[in-house]
């Protein structure tokens, strides 16, 4: 972003108003009524700093056009029933949004933030309908005689897309609770630093993850998994990689959460709702509690040496964000099902995401495994 080229002129007639020129090699819902994007205004710094942020109109007085042009479509792998574009603006009327100097700040928390939260919503969507999808295919689709969810392995295709999808929606609503709490502005402190570490650490997560759901949901339908008009997956498969990519890819995601880590110290804050949160969970889930603490444990201080040591890899640290992240699903996981109105399957569910991702002893070889894949699809 701090690369921008875009300008931003004063305007000598409108009182407020810019002029901005340049070209935006990304714009998305290019059939919008207004967009927002930055430019630098004239004389401003280079980097970050200079950007200002600013609301462009389409039209002006809701019928001349704005001053800019639509140079193509881009031809997407995905979330092609959105139109994203190239634009060249020339002289578009803008106006600013916030402070000019407050520009970069501003993108970041109220148009970025907010993307971010909502790819991880969007991520929950694909795998809960890849889920319905494949669960339902498998219920009518017979081989050998058989419905195909009587074989273990498809059941097991089955229970952890069911898992993964739960983990997602259980840590993106954590996440939307903080934005609320934002929203209303009634956060606390550590609200806030929360918000800012799972805002993005999520988002890297749950896109990965529902790329994953899908490509095992049109495993679960064969070849007509892999037929356009058969089943929605083939497209899922597409937005999920989109999903991915937007908004910030994993790498950038991963090192921003460290930048925040350090001059922040958002671990600490981190660490402390896991504790608490834990220390809320049913006694029934002792040992799931157990687990999930000696993983936070293990990787508290790896973490901090991490963030301390520039010279530690990123590759590192992102593998550690990783299963931190996990810790902070399977915390939810467990909150949720220590409710009293939660299922056996939301229990099953909790039991086995810890099992699954912060068991070091080969969980899904245990016997015990196949009891949960049952108690998951219940
Ligand atoms: C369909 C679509 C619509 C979009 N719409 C908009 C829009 O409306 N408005 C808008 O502003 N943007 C939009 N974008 C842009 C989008 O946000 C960026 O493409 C995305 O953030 C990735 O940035 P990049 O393309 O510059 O990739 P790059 O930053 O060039 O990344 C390339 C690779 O290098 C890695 N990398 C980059 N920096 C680092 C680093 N410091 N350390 C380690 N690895 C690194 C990345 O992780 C990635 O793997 C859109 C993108 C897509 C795909």
């Amino acid at each position: 972003m701090g690369a921008n080229t875009t300008i931003a002129l004063e305007d000598s007639e409108i009182p407020g108003a810019w002029r901005i020129s340049g070209e935006k090699w990304f714009c998305s819902v290019v059939d919008a009524d207004l967009f927002a994007m930055t430019a630098r205004p004239d004389g401003a710094p280079p980097g970050t700093k200079g950007l200002a942020c600013f609301l462009v109109p389409r039209t002006i007085d809701g019928t001349s056009p704005n001053g800019f042009r639509v140079r193509r479509l881009k031809d997407k792998l995905g979330t092609r029933a959105l139109a994203s574009a190239e634009i060249d603006f020339e002289g578009a009327l803008g106006w600013p949004i916030g402070a000019l100097d407050e520009g970069f700040a501003i993108a970041v928390s109220e148009l970025l933030n907010t993307s971010r939260w909502l790819n991880a919503l969007g991520s929950t969507g694909i795998m809960n309908r890849t889920y319905l999808e494949a669960s339902s295919f498998a219920r009518h689709r017979r081989s050998f005689g058989v419905t195909i969810d009587t074989f273990d392995a498809v059941k097991e295709q089955l229970a952890v897309m069911r898992i993964e999808m739960a983990a997602a929606v259980a840590s993106t609503m954590a996440l939307t609770y903080l934005v609320g709490r934002i929203d209303e502005d009634s956060a606390s402190d550590e609200e806030i630093l929360l918000h800012r570490f799972l805002v993005n650490a999520n988002k890297y997560v749950t896109s990965i993850t529902a790329s994953d759901v899908v490509h095992r949901g049109i495993e679960v339908l064969g070849g007509n998994g892999t037929i356009e008009d058969f089943s929605p997956l083939p497209r899922l498969y597409r937005d999920a990689i989109v999903f991915e990519s937007w908004e910030g890819t994993h790498n950038v995601l991963c090192a921003q959460v460290r930048r925040d880590c350090a001059r922040l110290g958002l671990l600490g804050v981190v660490e402390t709702w896991i504790e608490h949160e834990l220390a809320l969970v049913a006694n029934s889930f002792a040992d799931d509690v157990e687990r999930a603490r000696s993983a936070l444990h293990l990787l508290g201080p790896a973490l901090n040496k991490t963030i301390d040591n520039s010279s530690e890899s990123a590759a590192l640290f992102r593998r550690q964000l990783t299963l931190l992240t996990r810790v902070i699903q399977a915390t939810c996981l467990l909150r949720s099902a220590s409710h009293p109105l939660s299922s056996d399957s939301d229990a099953a569910i909790a039991s086995a995401f810890v099992g699954l991702h912060l068991s070091t002893g080969g969980f899904a070889e245990e016997p015990s495994w196949y009891g949960f894949v049952d108690r998951v699809l219940s």
